[in-house]
């Protein structure tokens, strides 16, 4: 089978455990985005991938060669980090070129390769530029390129951007993208950030508690999350304690019942957690009837600009409702309002 491979892959420090039973088919040509909390092992699952780390157990092959032993520098990986590790005293053009001097390729094909580099990153006013005289969005660029100049086979990038500001942050993601599609290179992203990774990835692998929680397109992952830890990490949601009545019913704590997705089957009076996205939940007059509707008293309101965030006590929980303003009805605390969950957007989850 052609991509990466990852089969019972561990690492162990002594008796901790920073990566778990890891298992996971990398398609070529993707890119995928490692996502999760901070400690969650995602670093240290590319390092083993990168070959800058041991495997305590477990296999890793690239297009059917078993390469868990081969060293770092035979793999062909290109690699950007945090930090980016560009060398200071160097011009942009020099540190494009080092990695493909380190392979022996002579002067003139390393030239022609920096050009046609920086041509790609918009850059080419600036090879003798030393990088100390870059801005932080360019430095990254150069990075990528140094990274990519001996055409790697799979390109590796651990949290890249965590250092720029939110806006060049924004653009960055768009342009490694968009380079990451035009060389169809397969690339690893690792980042605790959901939002990059949902803007960013064709397949995301959630991390959590040293494991994978799951993996799968964004919108799989945020629609229909695997468990409470995905739902709760991607974006944010009402999860609810309730009980299944059956007949796609589900009852809550403080007694009121809500219509679900009869095809979510679970078996009546089992205990079950009910997923809500706060886009989803729709306000309107207590007077209004139809629906699966709750009645409830607004607690707290926030604009946020684009946004209203409301949120409602009802039948023993809070629900939180994201509405744009025009969607939205001007409330104050302790109105009653009535909260309108379509069945279809419920999910419920296992714990
Ligand atoms: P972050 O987002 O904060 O970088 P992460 O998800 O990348 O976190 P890792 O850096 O992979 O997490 O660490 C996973 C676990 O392994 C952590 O509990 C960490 O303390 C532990 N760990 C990592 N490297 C070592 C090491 N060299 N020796 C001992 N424990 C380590």
């Amino acid at each position: 089978m052609t991509g990466l491979i990852l089969e019972n892959v561990e690492k162990h420090y002594g008796s901790a455990c920073a990566v778990r039973d890891v298992n996971l088919h990398l398609p070529e040509g993707k890119l995928v985005c490692f996502l999760g909390p901070s400690g969650c092992g995602k670093t240290t699952l590319l390092r083993m991938i990168a070959g800058l780390e041991s495997l305590s157990g477990g296999e890793i092959r690239l297009d059917g060669e078993d390469i868990g032993h081969t060293p770092a520098h035979l793999r062909n990986f290109g690699m950007v980090f945090q930090s980016l590790a560009l060398f200071p005293h160097m011009t942009v053009g020099e540190n494009i070129a080092y990695p493909l001097k380190l392979r022996g390729v002579g002067k003139a094909e390393q030239q022609a390769r920096v050009v046609e580099l920086l041509e790609l990153i918009q850059l080419q006013a600036m090879i003798d530029r030393p990088v100390a005289k870059l801005s932080g969005g360019q430095r990254q660029r150069v990075a990528i390129a140094r990274a990519i100049a001996a055409r790697p086979k799979i390109l590796l990038l651990d949290e890249p951007l965590s250092a720029l500001d939110a806006k060049l942050r924004e653009s960055m993601q768009v342009e490694i993208r968009q380079l990451q599609q035009r060389l169809n290179i397969t690339t690893i992203l690792v980042t605790h950030d959901q939002r990059e990774a949902m803007t960013m990835a064709d397949i995301v692998v959630v991390l959590g508690e040293h494991r994978v929680q799951q993996v799968g397109t964004p919108i799989e992952i945020y629609r229909h999350p695997a468990n409470e830890f995905v739902a709760d990490f991607i974006g944010s949601g009402n999860i609810f304690p309730a009980t299944s009545l059956g007949n796609g019913r589900v009852g809550l704590p403080g007694g009121d019942t809500l219509e679900v997705p009869a095809s979510l089957g679970v078996n009546p009076g089992e205990r079950i957690k009910l997923l809500v996205r706060p886009e989803d939940v729709q306000l309107s007059s207590p007077q209004a009837s139809a629906g699966n509707r709750l009645l409830g008293k607004v607690t707290f309101v926030r604009d946020i600009g684009a946004t209203i965030e409301t949120t409602v006590e009802c039948s023993g929980v809070s629900f939180t409702a994201l509405n744009t303003p025009c969607q939205g009805m001007d409330l104050g605390i302790g109105q009653p309002v009535s909260v309108t969950v379509p069945a279809q957007v419920c999910r419920l989850l296992g714990t």
